[in-house]
């Protein structure tokens, strides 16, 4: 019991120290080599929401019994998190045999287990680091491979990385940008960008989505998608997601002030953020601060964020509603909806996926589905947006269809406060009533 993953049966955290020290120890001595391979499962979130807790845990068994025929005996492996996994290989020194087994990991980690009739798989994510190259104790081993895994996070499903020196300064390094982070909003570092939401009946802006840049002193523009998702794993979040929010209301109020409407100023909402228990309190209290009226703030939540018990999703979307703010919800048609859920869900709005958008006016199958959601949206008495459009050939697909709202590169990239008030200028003077673009 002490040694053991009750769960799976693996070793746990404790036993695989042991073995650790002991067979570093043995390699040091025999001048062999060792690889410490850390393996995270990507998604498991989504499988037990899929499956429930049990259907969870027969899951997490099935991959786990996968993993240890692809190793042998003398190689160790051991569940040292809910998601994590750690694998060492002794007497191994040749990238090329290491990869064949990180291989067979990660399809292991892929193979579908059916649960009560459903198919269920994840993605995994390995970092790998080896002795005698990347340290000399345990826990330097084991922080560079976390290091190298955290790469690989963001290089999306089934990638893996070895540890290198310079893993420490690329781009993406979780634990120098977690640092970083730490200090970002204290410095400045955080802008918001605007980017216009056009009405396609008017032609007029019917709203803006704030957007989170960051400014890091040395890397430069460091991509949402990249620290966002670290945000939310260090807890930075909570306090970057008052500060989104804080600057866009103050924004908007102000602009009001000076007699510009630009209708609704959309603000991302992390999942995180959404089932804080404070959270209710803290916007509230943001926006009044900010005297701007509740109508004017639109909270956006990926679909599947929203599907993550949706239970208590819809209870607080529900006080969100009665606070006066409006939800939409984002990346449509990418997560898993239930038309259930989504019946109840106290909402205003579906953002279609961009990935529908790409090619609605040239892909029978994407038509198809864009049309499907602006209908579906219509019929719950929905507003529809389409995000990510690009051409005019989109545009006037969407037009057509009686797309409400559609946002992208084509009417405007997200732009600065500065710029946004130049494309609307702009715009304004190019036809007589402020229309922004006649498709
Ligand atoms: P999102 O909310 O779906 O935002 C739309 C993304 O699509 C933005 O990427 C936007 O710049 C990009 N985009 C807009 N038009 C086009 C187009 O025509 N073509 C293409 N290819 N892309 C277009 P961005 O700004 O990099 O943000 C990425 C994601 O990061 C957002 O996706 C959102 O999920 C998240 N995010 C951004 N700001 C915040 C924030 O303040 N809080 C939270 N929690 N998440 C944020
Ligand atoms: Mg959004
Ligand atoms: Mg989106």
């Amino acid at each position: 019991m002490n040694y053991h993953d009750p769960l799976t049966g693996l070793a746990n955290r404790a036993l695989f120290y042991d073995r650790a020290h002991k067979s570093l120890a043995r390699a040091k001595r025999d001048q062999s080599s060792l690889a410490i391979l850390l393996l995270n499962l990507r998604d498991l979130d989504k499988v037990i929401n899929q499956a429930g807790r049990n259907g969870g845990d027969r899951f997490l068994r099935a991959i786990a019994r996968n993993f240890l025929e692809d190793l042998r005996d003398t190689d160790t492996i051991a569940r040292i998190g809910q998601d994590q996994f750690v694998v060492m290989l002794e007497n191994i020194s040749r990238d090329e045999d290491i990869r064949n087994i990180i291989d067979k990991l990660i399809e292991s980690a892929n193979a579908p287990v059916t649960i009560s009739g459903q198919e269920l798989r994840c993605q995994a994510n390995v970092g790998v680091s080896t002795f005698p190259a990347d340290g000399d104790t345990v826990d330097l081993l084991l922080r560079h491979a976390d290091m190298a895994m955290c790469e690989s996070r963001q290089q999306g499903g089934n990638t893996f990385n070895f540890y290198e020196i310079d893993t420490r300064y690329t781009a993406g390094n979780c634990l120098l940008l977690e640092n970083d982070l730490q200090q970002a909003v204290k410095n400045g570092e955080f802008n918001l960008y605007f980017q216009p939401q056009i009405d396609l009946r008017s032609g007029k802006i019917g709203g803006v989505e704030a957007l989170l840049r960051w400014q890091h002193p040395e890397r430069g523009t460091i991509s949402p998608d990249t620290f966002i998702s670290l945000a939310e794993e260090t807890g930075h979040i909570k306090e970057l997601g008052a500060w989104v929010l804080t600057e866009a209301c103050e924004k908007f109020h102000h602009w009001l002030r000076k007699d510009i409407n630009l209708g609704r100023v959309a603000v991302n909402i992390s999942p995180f953020q959404l089932h804080d228990k404070h959270f209710l309190e803290s916007i509230e209290s943001i926006v009044k601060n900010s005297c701007l009226a509740p109508e004017y703030l639109e909270l956006e939540i990926t679909e599947s964020a929203a599907m993550q018990n949706a239970g208590e999703t819809i209870a607080i979307l529900e006080n969100l509603n009665r606070l006066g703010f409006s939800i939409s919800i984002d990346d449509f048609g990418t997560g898993y909806s239930s038309l259930a859920y989504l019946k109840n869900f106290p909402i205003q709005k579906l953002k279609i996926d961009r990935s529908f958008i790409q090619d609605v006016d040239r892909s029978a199958p994407d038509a198809a589905i864009a049309k499907s959601i602006i209908d579906l949206a219509h019929n719950l008495n929905l507003q529809v947006v389409a995000e990510g459009v690009e051409k005019p050939g989109q545009a006037r697909w969407l037009r057509d269809r009686h797309c409400d709202l559609a946002q992208g590169d084509y009417y405007s990239k997200p732009l600065s406060e500065i710029d946004l008030f130049g494309f609307i200028r702009i715009s304004a003077s190019a036809t007589k009533d402020g229309e922004i673009r006649l498709i």
